[in-house]
């Protein structure tokens, strides 16, 4: 993948051969604000899949950060390695360095493979950092709001399909009852919907099945989305929708957690002509972002969460301009993206002096 045909603002990587760290940072759009985004630390195969992964995931968090109603831009960063044999206080330190040169630009926070204990380490070399533990003043564990968001996405699609945003009575399959899909149920539960979940860890099937007996278990994620379903929610990994999944879908909506869960472009499409709802992934699962970013400003839980239950006016917006322009959600997400990045953005053509 060339740099340049990207369309990202600034790329940088970034070597210590001393403690072995490679990373790059993908700044794609400063338009909002500074460029918010995690760290990945992962064991790509090839130098390519690192500057793929994080120019395609730094393009994301523009988007998500613009519909979340953020002042932030999108970037992403990846360390390229095996975070549990390359992990060091040194590299980390050194990673740091590299952010705090950035002089703000980059904000970074947790992501697959990273931690808030090493974002507090980050933190000892870099200014631009969120996602730290609470004694560091940090918003702890973002799952918490992340599947509040998602539920306001749900309340949403269901007042879209059937005239009230209330789930009692629907019948919802929860994909995966990891952090995120083990919140979700607890507020399913609360608003009297009906759960089936499945998940391939036994333990995380057990902890649900403590914390609420009600709830029935799906052989598998196959069996649950050839179940009876009104909304199923992927909560699981990436690429939940594709060609296999999508014809097999009894639900009339989909609404979940998982990050990139349609597997290729056109699937949005394959979801509007069977008549299924998708709330797109990257809008209904930014209240981990929302709560993050909170800590910017000294982070209070409360003003997070007001910020999160906003989404359900979001995922309404998107749905009602889908309607409108006669196009997927997914499309009419992407479109007000821009269109907040494109009209806010350019105000700051406007001098200050
Ligand atoms: P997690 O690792 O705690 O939970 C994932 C769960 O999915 C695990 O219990 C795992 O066993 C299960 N699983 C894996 N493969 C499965 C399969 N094929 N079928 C069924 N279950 C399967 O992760 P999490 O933090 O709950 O995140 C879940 C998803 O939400 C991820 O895609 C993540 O990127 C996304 N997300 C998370 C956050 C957050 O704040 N944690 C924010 C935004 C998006």
């Amino acid at each position: 993948m060339s740099v340049f045909s990207a369309d990202h603002e600034q790329v940088v990587f970034c070597h210590d051969a001393a403690s072995g760290l490679r990373a790059i940072i993908a700044i794609y759009s400063t338009a909002l604000g500074p460029a918010l985004g995690g760290t990945r630390f992962f064991p790509y195969e090839r130098e390519e899949d690192a500057l793929a992964d994080v120019l395609n995931l730094a393009k994301g968090m523009a988007y998500k950060n613009a519909l979340a109603g953020l002042d932030l831009g999108g970037g992403k960063a990846v360390i390229w390695g095996d975070p549990l044999t390359h992990k060091t206080e040194a590299l980390l330190r050194a990673y740091g360095r590299f952010v705090q040169s950035l002089g703000g630009r980059y904000i970074t926070a947790c992501d697959v493979g990273t931690y808030v204990e090493d974002m507090d380490v980050v933190a000892r070399e870099c200014h631009f950092v969120t996602g730290r533990s609470p004694e560091h003043g940090g918003a702890g564990d973002s799952s918490i709001l992340t599947a509040w968001g998602v539920f306001q996405g749900m309340r949403a699609s269901a007042e879209h399909l059937w005239g009230t945003p209330s789930l009692r009575g629907l019948r919802i399959g929860v994909a995966g009852v990891g952090k995120v899909g083990r919140h979700l149920v607890e507020h399913l539960r609360d608003d009297g919907a009906s759960i089936v979940v499945a998940d391939i860890s036994e333990q995380a099937i057990e902890q649900v099945r403590v914390l609420h007996p009600g709830v029935e278990v799906a052989d598998d994620t196959d069996a649950l989305i050839q179940s009876d379903l009104d909304i199923y929610a992927p909560c699981a990994l990436g690429g939940a929708l594709d060609d296999y999944t999508v014809p097999l879908l009894r639900a009339k909506a989909v609404c979940g957690g998982a990050n990139n869960q349609l597997a290729h472009a056109g699937i949005e499409k394959v979801l509007q002509d069977r008549s299924i709802l998708y709330a797109p992934d990257y809008v209904v699962n930014s209240g981990g972002v929302i709560q993050v970013a909170d800590e910017i400003e000294g982070f209070s839980f409360e003003r997070a969460k007001a910020k999160a239950t906003k989404i359900f006016d979001t995922t309404r917006r998107i749905f009602a301009l889908a309607t409108e322009e006669g196009v997927p959600p997914a499309v009419a997400a992407d479109r007000l993206a821009e269109r907040r990045m494109a009209e806010v953005g350019r105000l700051r053509t406007i001098l200050l002096r």
